[in-house]
C-alpha cells in the first residue's frame, strides 16, 4: 500500500471522546498493557485508501470524525506492523491481552472492535 502518514495526536480527537481515551490509556497502563497509539483522526482520502488496501472493512468510520482510536499492543506492534489483520494472532496469551484491553475499554464505556465479525482488537470508539 501507499506510504501513509497517519495521524496520532490525542489532540484530533473529539474532545469528550479524548477524556475516554485519556482513562483508556490509564488503566491500560495501570493493568501491565504497553500501547502504542496507531492512528486517531482521518480524513475521507485516508479513510479510502485504508480501505482499498484492506486495513479498514467500511466505507465511513468514526475515525473521520475524531471519534475513534486506534492502538496496539506494543510487542504486537514491534513484530507485526500495521496492519490489523497479522494482530489476530493464535496465541492464546497474546489474545488474552487483547480481551483485557477491550473489557477495559467497555468498562469505561467504549465500543470495541474486537466484538465485530471482523474482529478489530486495537479499535475503540464511541457508543
Ligand atoms: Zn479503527
Amino acid at each position: 500500500m501507499p506510504d501513509l502518514e497517519l495521524d496520532r495526536r490525542l489532540d484530533s480527537l473529539d474532545a469528550v471522546f479524548r477524556s475516554k481515551v485519556y482513562e483508556l490509556l490509564a488503566r491500560a497502563t495501570e493493568a501491565g498493557l504497553l500501547l502504542v497509539i496507531v492512528n486517531t483522526r482521518r480524513d475521507n482520502i485516508q479513510q479510502a485508501i485504508l480501505r482499498d488496501a484492506g486495513r479498514s472493512w467500511v466505507k465511513r468510520s468514526k475515525h473521520e470524525q475524531g471519534l475513534a482510536i486506534d492502538v496496539a499492543l506494543s510487542d504486537v506492534f514491534q513484530a507485526k506492523g500495521p496492519d490489523k489483520l497479522a494482530w489476530n494472532m493464535d496465541d492464546r496469551a497474546v489474545l488474552d491481552r487483547w480481551i483485557l484491553l477491550g473489557e477495559i475499554g467497555e468498562k469505561i464505556g467504549l465500543r470495541w472492535g474486537g466484538r465485530w465479525d471482523v474482529a478489530d482488537l486495537g479499535h475503540f470508539e464511541v457508543r
